[in-house]
């Protein structure tokens, strides 16, 4: 079986395509290395021993799309090519409206043309918005979201679910994340932001690693165990998992389905330091500032449907999260710059 994935030389994409591999499955990479280095996937084939066929294509580029598409001749895609970075998304809606909604729009309609009615979509736990309750069950209502960013998964999910209901020939699986961290255990690959990071564990490794001074801990007048914002962080190697066996539903036919990618498990923001320092012996200071606008106090799956129904679970814990993060970022402290 053949698959596409979109956004594949990206953080969760480049993690992705070593699980996939590993599978046995052919894969094929589109990215238009607007936030990701090719280097990532030559890193890939060092891990899997097999070469990533790579086009260096948008997906709002529907001729370039088609030649890809004409050529490989793929059963599924795997779509997480999108841009992500929430604070950005309230400064440039436009761009993300367009980046995520018109090139997925383009994306599933040439899916379709080419007789590919698989895919399965990265949405996040940011559609729930401020949860109806915790653990988060797929039946928890969606929220309101507080940013673009977030409106493009919401809607997304609204477009692949109105569409699969139309054409039920299409197969289209929601996977919900929440937090990925984490990284591959070669160090070779892992998450590389742009600038100054805007989530929790690549700041935490530039603090260790001398790249920037402290830690601001965004509020600790949460109502949470200890005041600080808890969320459900995950092994991005146990993510990639996760597509894998959501590969395996689209095999029998999965119709429409909507899973969360989450260990069920909520740590706080001081929890992730303390197991950080633990697990690396590395101090990260921190000073206490204000709470983020649109931050939530809590949100953590519950995994049971994924387990139930793909046969995933999460395998690995905090420490190993902390410590696989930790040796990407001081064997890679440019990223995948030299
Ligand atoms: P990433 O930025 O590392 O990967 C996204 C990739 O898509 C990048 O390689 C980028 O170059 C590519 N891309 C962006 N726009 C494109 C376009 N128009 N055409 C072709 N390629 C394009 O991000 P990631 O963390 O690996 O996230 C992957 C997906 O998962 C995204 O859709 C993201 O929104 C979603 N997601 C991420 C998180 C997270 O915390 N990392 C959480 C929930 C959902
Ligand atoms: N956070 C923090 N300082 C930072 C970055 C994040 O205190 O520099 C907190 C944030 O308020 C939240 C948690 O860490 O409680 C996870 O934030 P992240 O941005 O990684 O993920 P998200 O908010 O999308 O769940």
């Amino acid at each position: 079986m053949k698959i596409l994935v979109t956004g594949g030389a990206g953080y969760i994409g480049s993690h992705t395509v070593v699980e996939l591999q590993n599978a046995g499955y052919d894969v094929v990479v589109i990215d238009n290395l607007s936030n990701a280095s090719e280097k990532s996937l030559e890193r890939v084939a060092k891990i899997t021993g097999k070469e990533v066929p790579f086009y260096k294509v948008d997906i709002r580029d529907r001729e370039g799309l088609s030649k890809v598409l004409e050529k490989e001749k793929v059963d599924a895609c795997i779509h997480f090519a999108g841009l992500k970075a929430v604070g950005e998304s309230v400064s440039k809606p436009w761009e993300y409206y367009d980046n995520n909604i018109a090139g997925t729009l383009i994306l599933v309609d040439e899916l379709r043309k080419h007789n590919a009615k698989n895919i399965i979509f990265s949405s996040s736990a940011t559609v729930y918005g401020d949860p109806a309750f915790v653990p988060i069950t797929e039946e928890c209502p969606k929220g309101q979201c507080t940013n673009p960013y977030g409106w493009t998964k919401s809607m997304l999910e609204q477009i692949l679910s109105d569409m699969q209901k139309a054409d039920p020939e299409w197969n289209v699986i929601l996977l919900r994340y929440f937090n990925p961290i984490g990284a591959h255990k070669s160090g070779t690959i892992g998450e590389n932001p742009n600038g100054i990071p805007n989530n929790l564990m690549p700041y935490i490794t530039q603090v260790a690693v001398g790249k920037r001074k402290e830690l601001t801990i965004f509020g600790n007048d949460y109502d949470t165990h200890d005041g600080t914002g808890v969320r459900d962080y995950i092994h991005v190697v146990d993510l990639a998992d996760g597509h894998v066996k959501a590969l395996e539903m689209i095999k029998k036919k999965a119709g429409l389905k909507i899973y969360n990618l989450g260990t069920g498990v909520g740590y706080s923001v001081l929890d992730i330091v303390k197991n950080f320092e633990a697990a690396t012996g590395v101090k990260v200071p921190y000073v206490i500032g204000p709470r983020r606008p649109g931050d939530i106090a809590t949100c953590y799956a519950s995994a049971e449907k994924a387990k139930n129904e793909l046969n995933w679970v999460a395998k690995y814990g905090i420490k190993e999260m902390c410590a696989d993060s930790w040796n990407w970022q001081k064997n890679n402290p440019n990223g995948y710059e030299d």
